[in-house]
């Protein structure tokens, strides 16, 4: 099932040019839009006249410099529409509640980023009366299983943060459909190496925050699906972006928008210098997980599902058991040799290191982290691309011996 490289479909989308011919794009900076004749105000409001035909509303409606954007993340995801938003929670929210009424339900995989944890644990139980399952995705009976009367999505991540275990979008796209709900797929940790809606994905969002982005600058987020289901997002009643206004700046969707052409060139780096260092440490007996090794448990699924030109993400995790070899290695790391920087996020240019138990997971309760497989003594890094790889691997050797992460297995260090 190999799918269509997106750096395809993003050459072939219409190139947008600046107002005075400028080969990038102009910032539309505008937060309302003049109509010629007074006629057009009330068809605008009743929804007669849309953008992007023409006609423009406001700025949390509508900003066509946004809409670049958007379209650019469409042509990566390959959906008809999409739309951005201020950050990837905003557009995990607006998706969500875009499917979702108060008493409805949704099936979630019990490794998803903290936030979004958070977000279907306690947040929309207790406002909008959304209740939310937890199943191990990779388990797809489970899955089945709960699936109740009124539940109206499955929620999962493309490549599980900070599990790295993989979803498989096939399968849950198959159950979701014979079941008449709709799969959205957090595609943050693996753009243009997983395309969730070519794998049958109704609803693919991001958090343009960390690969796309790129240089850790930004927050923003975006939503792809059908061109009904993103400007649903905008309805002048019911639109979740229009109605909470999660709006993304045009100067900062045009910052954006000039960062995609290299995202191809980042992502087969970040998961060039990721696969080195995960054989390097598997060969040493260290504890590493990662989908592109062969013992890993979904390395036959990623390898049909993934368009091969971006390898297997830029993502690694190090299971070291205990917290404090886990913090000690972290600090050696970063203080000493130089390494990488003690940093929640990912897809930034140089490494980032974080540990999630107690960091961008914590948000877990104790049962869950456990259900899920995140023990305190994980240590996620995000591989960066900055210095040699000879240098990298160098350092990451010596500041594991200095914390007694051995060959052939672990030491801890007293
Ligand atoms: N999705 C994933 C997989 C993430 O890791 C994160 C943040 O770490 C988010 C969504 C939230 O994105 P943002 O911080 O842009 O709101």
């Amino acid at each position: 099932m190999r799918t269509q490289n997106p750096i395809e479909r993003l050459a072939e989308t219409r190139h947008e040019f600046g107002e005075h011919g400028g080969v990038n794009m102009s910032v539309e900076a505008s937060t309302t839009f003049t109509v010629m004749k007074p006629g057009t105000m009330p068809e605008l409001f009743e929804g007669r006249k849309a953008a992007p035909e023409g006609c423009y509303l406001y700025g949390r409606h509508f900003n066509p410099t946004v809409y670049q954007l958007g379209r650019q993340l469409a042509a990566i995801e390959g959906t008809e529409a999409a739309y951005c938003a201020a950050s990837g929670m905003a557009a995990i929210s607006a998706a969500i509640l875009q499917l979702c009424d108060s008493g409805d339900h949704i099936v979630a995989s019990n490794t998803v980023y903290g936030g979004t944890y958070a977000l279907l644990h306690d947040f929309l139980t207790t406002k909008a009366n959304i209740q939310t399952t937890f199943v191990d995705i990779t388990d797809l009976a489970a899955v089945a299983a709960a699936i109740t009367g009124k539940t109206r999505a499955i929620y999962a991540e493309s490549i599980a943060n900070p599990t790295l275990r993989v979803a498989d979008i096939p399968k849950l796209a198959e159950l979701a459909q014979a079941r008449g709900i709709k799969l959205i797929i957090d595609n943050t940790f693996s753009p243009l190496l997983l395309s969730p809606a070519a794998l049958g994905a109704d609803v693919v969002v991001h958090s343009m925050t960390k690969f796309i982005n790129g240089a850790s600058d930004i927050i923003a987020g975006a939503v792809c699906g059908s061109t009904e289901f993103v400007q649903g997002l905008m309805d002048l009643h019911q639109g979740p972006l229009m109605m909470l206004g999660p709006t993304m700046d045009p100067s900062v969707a045009a910052q954006i928008s000039l960062r995609i052409p290299h995202l191809g060139l980042r992502v087969a780096e970040h998961a060039r210098r990721a696969a080195i260092f995960a054989d390097r440490l598997h060969e040493l007996g260290v504890p590493v997980a990662y989908p592109g090794l062969s013992n890993h448990p979904d390395y036959d699924l990623i390898q049909r599902l993934r368009c091969e030109d971006y390898g297997f993400g830029g993502i690694l995790t190090l299971d070291l058991g205990v917290k404090q070899t886990a913090n000690d290695l972290m600090d050696v790391l970063q203080n000493k040799y130089g390494f990488g920087f003690m940093a929640v996020s990912l897809g930034y240019f140089d490494t980032l290191m974080s540990s999630p138990a107690s960091s961008t997971s914590s948000e877990m309760t104790e049962d869950d982290l456990s259900f899920a497989g995140i023990g305190e003594g994980l240590v996620r890094m995000s591989i960066g691309y900055t210095g040699t790889v000879e240098q990298r691997w160098q350092q990451l050797q010596r500041a594991m011996s200095d914390v007694g992460v051995r060959d052939g297995g672990l030491a801890v260090a007293n």
